[in-house]
C-alpha cells in the first residue's frame, strides 16, 4: 500500500464532526440506531451496546437482538423501542450463535453497519455497504489469518490491510486505536486509559459508533470520532478510580456536552 497520511485526532477535530440537534429536530432526524447484539449467554453485551448508542447522540435506539436479553435491556434503558426502520445497525458483540443471521438481516437494509466480535467472521457479507469493523488485535489476527503478536507489533499496517481486503473502515482497538480506510488513510486516537481494559468496554464503543453512523457521519468519521469520545469518557470516569464499562457510557454525555455545548 502507498503511504497515505496518518492523522492524530484532536478534540477540535471531533467537535467539528459532531452534529448538534437543530432547533426543529425530532428523534428521527437525530438518527435511529438498531442494535443486534447480546444473547442468553451474554445479555450484558446487549445492554452495553444499547448504552453506548443511547448515551452517544442517538435520537432513538431500537433493540432487535436475542429476545433472551430484552428484559435486561429494557430494565437498563426504558427508552429503547422494538424493531423497525433504522439509519444504522450495530451487530455482533455477544450475539453468539445468532451472529451470522444478524449480519444477513442487517445487510438486507441498505444502511451503514458496524460489525464487532462474533459477527466479524461474517464481515464478507457486508461488502458494498458502508461498514465499520471493530476488531481487537486477536479478532483481527483471526480475520487475516496471522498471529496476534504480529498485529500488535504492526497495528497500522494490519488495520490498513484489513480495510483494503474488506473494503471497509477498520477500527483496530488496543492501547491506541487505529482507524483505517480502504484507501490507506489512517487516523489514530490516543485518548483513553488502561482502565479501559475491562469487559464490555468494546460493546459501549460499538453502540456509540453506531449512533454516529445513524446521525449521518461517514464511516471513517464515525469510527474515529467514536473512538476519541470513548477514550475521553473513560478517562473522565476513571478520575474517581477503577471503572466498569457502564461507567464509560455514563460519562459520554459530559464529554459530548463539553464539545458540542449543552
Ligand atoms: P474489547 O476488547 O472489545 O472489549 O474493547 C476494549 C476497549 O478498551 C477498546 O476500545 C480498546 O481500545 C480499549 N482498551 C483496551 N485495553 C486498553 C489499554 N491498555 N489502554 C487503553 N485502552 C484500552
Ligand atoms: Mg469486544
Amino acid at each position: 500500500l502507498p503511504d497515505a497520511p496518518v492523522e492524530a485526532l484532536q478534540a477540535a477535530d471531533v467537535a467539528a464532526l459532531l452534529p448538534r440537534p437543530a432547533a426543529d429536530a425530532h428523534k428521527y432526524t437525530r438518527g435511529v440506531v438498531g442494535v443486534r447484539a447480546g444473547s442468553a449467554t451474554y445479555p450484558g453485551a446487549a445492554v452495553l451496546s444499547v448504552s453506548g448508542a443511547a448515551c452517544g447522540l442517538a435520537g432513538m435506539v431500537r433493540y432487535d437482538g436475542d429476545p433472551a436479553a430484552l428484559d435486561q435491556v429494557r430494565a437498563a434503558h426504558p427508552e429503547v423501542v422494538g424493531p423497525g426502520r433504522v439509519q444504522a445497525w450495530v451487530v455482533g458483540s455477544g450475539s453468539d450463535a445468532g451472529a451470522e443471521d444478524a449480519v444477513r438481516r442487517s445487510v438486507a437494509d441498505d444502511v451503514p453497519l458496524l460489525i464487532d466480535a462474533d459477527a466479524l467472521a461474517f464481515a464478507d457479507l457486508a461488502r458494498g455497504r458502508a461498514t465499520v469493523l471493530t476488531p481487537h488485535a486477536g479478532e483481527l489476527a483471526r480475520l487475516l489469518d496471522v498471529e496476534r503478536a504480529q498485529v500488535e507489533a504492526r497495528m497500522l499496517e494490519h488495520a490498513r490491510l484489513a480495510a483494503r481486503r474488506y473494503d471497509a473502515v477498520v477500527l483496530l482497538k488496543g492501547r491506541h486505536t487505529v482507524v483505517a480506510r480502504p484507501d490507506g488513510q489512517v487516523r489514530v486516537t490516543t485518548t483513553g486509559t488502561p482502565w479501559l481494559a475491562t469487559a464490555g468496554a468494546g460493546d459501549v464503543l460499538g453502540g456509540l459508533v453506531g449512533a454516529l453512523l445513524a446521525a449521518g457521519l461517514d464511516p471513517f468519521d464515525a469510527a474515529s470520532a467514536g473512538s476519541w469520545l470513548h477514550g475521553a469518557a473513560a478517562t473522565l470516569a476513571a478520575q474517581d478510580g477503577p471503572i466498569v464499562a457502564s461507567d464509560v457510557a455514563a460519562a459520554l454525555p459530559v464529554v459530548l456536552g463539553s464539545l458540542v455545548g449543552t
